[in-house]
């Protein structure tokens, strides 16, 4: 490839649409245009790298006995008011009828697809295991697409679904997939953590989630500083500390004026914001609830959404709890509350003497004991863990950081084979019902993630795996028929022994060209100048460290390839 014929309009201002670094350097390296919201062309040197990217997850998902197959984007309605999803996935899914009024949806997933795809054919345990996948646009209509490619409404996934006999293949199948999406991240070039994760609506248990740790990304771990425990922090499980233990006083109430807050209760009243209790009131499609946690707490929205087995959990809106406790936003309590159910999290029913708010306004209640001055309906786990929370496991400090998710694996079951009733023959000829799991990667967010781990001031920095082409050569001026002669001759004998270049032919100064390659970020530049002629030295530029080299034209070959593996 030529420059001078490539479609990469670059652009020398950050466009003010994009918020995130990947987003701002496609669009300047002319690599992403938009359409609508969320929905992107990727131009050839985009395309490029999520050929690539695939590429390396097809090998990796084919050595682990993957087939490939492609399935239908536009999906009918009736497979999924068989699982009953066709109502639970909301505004999410983008709906469309045909001529004569059938419903259909654009595949935001495909596990009902595959599940009714399979229950036709295979009848007999010697059908399974099976692991089928395809890589294709997935369509979400995201509440907030943003991020560029982070968070599309059209985006590009490898989904790989196994089907096992029984629950020790799923196991097998599982590790699998683990083990081959590790391999995918690692080839990639990606420093990347895998954590354990909830599960989500998709449904089933056992879940892990595989991010990119980047400052921007919008999920938060936290793994610890001591063993190689690591989860999301939604699903991190937690240690309740035992408080010391106290006598109970009589509960009082006191005023409080203007003191809505934790901080300014705790300010207030002097005293620690962890013997304060935070009431955060809820909505679900069902009913009003109290969550409860300690002052210095967060509420884990995943976990209690889990405890009270609903699908929509939203704060409150004010004439919600206005209808149920009258106008006291910001002195809320559990204490003499009828008819709202009260959710509190362990480590809450361990306080003696505590503060809560009194439901008056102005008003806080004193000395505050669980289980005497309030009963709650459920006690669970539903706090969010925090930097230097003891390790489930070991109990060190836990350290959080922030992650990209780029894929995800689940553990099904029998969820969708049970709905879609995807059965077969044992050895003994009894029914039973598939053992499914589900593996997604974000292609085109991985092409993101990528970016915002690897760029600097002047751009990207591509891992050469991932590379659209590995090696740029520019001639310092192309007008000079001896320095283009020179670089043509270079730029052929890499491609011929294999290596992707690209030759920055434009009758332009080479202060632009090297502006340009540093954006679009190839990790090799070789340059091709008077020095070059005169001295017989190349001129090779590493993106990544900056460091410059000189290699002779007769034998250089070698050198890059090694360079190369190296990047
Ligand atoms: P998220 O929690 O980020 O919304 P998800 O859990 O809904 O993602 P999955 O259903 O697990 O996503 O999809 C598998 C992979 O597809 C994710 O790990 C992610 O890399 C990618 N992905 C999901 N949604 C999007 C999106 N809107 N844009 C780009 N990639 C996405
Ligand atoms: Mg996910």
């Amino acid at each position: 490839m030529r420059v001078s014929e490539l479609y990469a309009p670059t652009l020398r201002e950050v466009p003010g649409e994009a918020e995130v670094i990947s987003h701002q350097l496609m669009l300047r390296a002319g690599m992403l245009r938009k359409a609508a919201g969320g929905v992107y062309t990727y131009l050839p040197l985009a395309w490029r790298v999520l050929r690539k990217i695939e590429q390396i997850v097809r090998e990796e998902m084919d050595a682990k006995g993957g087939q490939e197959l492609l399935m239908p984007i536009i999906q009918p309605a009736e497979m999924w008011k068989e699982t009953g999803r066709w109502d639970v996935y909301g505004d999410e899914m983008f709906r469309l009828k045909d001529r004569h009024g059938r419903d259909f949806c654009l595949g935001p997933t495909h596990e009902e697809m595959i599940t009714t795809l399979v229950r036709a054919d295979v009848r007999s345990y010697r059908q399974l295991p099976l692991r089928l996948y395809q890589i294709q646009n997935k369509y979400r209509d995201e509440i907030r697409p943003r991020f560029g490619l982070m968070r599309g409404r059209e985006f590009i996934m490898k989904d790989l679904y196994s089907f096992d006999r029984d629950e020790e293949g799923l196991d097998a199948s599982y590790q699998a997939m683990y083990d081959a999406y590790s391999r995918a991240f690692t080839r990639c070039g990606l420093t990347f953590r895998a954590v354990e994760a909830d599960s989500g609506a998709i449904g089933g248990k056992g879940s892990h989630e595989f991010m990119v740790i980047a400052d921007s990304g919008e999920a938060k771990i936290v793994y610890c500083s001591a063993c190689d425990y690591a989860a999301n922090v939604e699903k991190a499980e937690l240690f309740s500390e035992e408080n010391p233990k106290e006598a109970a006083l009589p509960l009082e109430i006191v005023p409080t004026p203007g003191a809505k807050t934790i901080e300014q209760v705790a300010a207030f009243l002097q005293v620690d914001a962890k013997k304060t209790i935070k009431t955060v009131a809820y909505q679900t499609e069902k009913e009003l609830v109290l969550a409860l946690v300690r002052g210095d707490h967060e509420v884990n929205e995943i976990k209690l959404l889990n405890e009270l087995k609903c699908v929509a959990l939203n704060l409150a809106p004010q004439e919600a709890i206005e209808a149920k406790l009258g106008k006291v936003a910001g002195y809320i309590g559990p204490v003499n509350v009828v008819g709202i159910r009260i959710v509190a999290d362990g480590s809450v029913m361990q306080m003696y003497n505590a503060v809560c708010g009194a439901n008056e306004t102005d008003k806080h209640y004193r000395n505050v004991n669980p289980g005497r001055d309030f009963k709650a309906d459920i006690v669970a786990d539903i706090r969010l863990i925090q930097e230097n929370d003891p390790c489930p496991r070991c109990c060190a400090p836990v350290k959080t950081a922030r992650g990209i998710e780029v894929g995800q694996v689940f553990k099904l079951f029998t969820k969708y084979s049970h709905s879609l009733k995807a059965t077969f023959l044992d050895e003994n000829g009894k029914e039973q019902p598939m053992v499914m799991g589900c593996y997604g990667i974000g292609i085109s967010r991985t092409m993101a993630a990528a970016i915002e781990q690897n760029h600097d001031d002047n751009g990207i920095i591509w891992p050469a795996a991932i590379a659209p082409y590995q090696v740029i050569v520019i001639p310092v001026s192309a007008k000079d028929q001896s320095q283009l002669a020179l670089a043509e001759k270079i730029h052929a004998e890499l491609m011929a022994n294999g290596i992707e270049s690209i030759l920055d032919d434009r009758n332009e100064r080479p202060g632009v060209k090297f502006i340009d390659a540093d954006l679009i970020g190839y990790p090799l530049r070789i340059v091709v100048g008077p020095k070059t002629l005169a001295e017989n030295k190349l001129e090779i530029k590493v993106r990544r460290t900056g460091e410059q080299l000189y290699l002779t034209p007769d034998s250089f070959v070698g050198e890059i390839q090694k360079l190369l593996a190296a990047l």
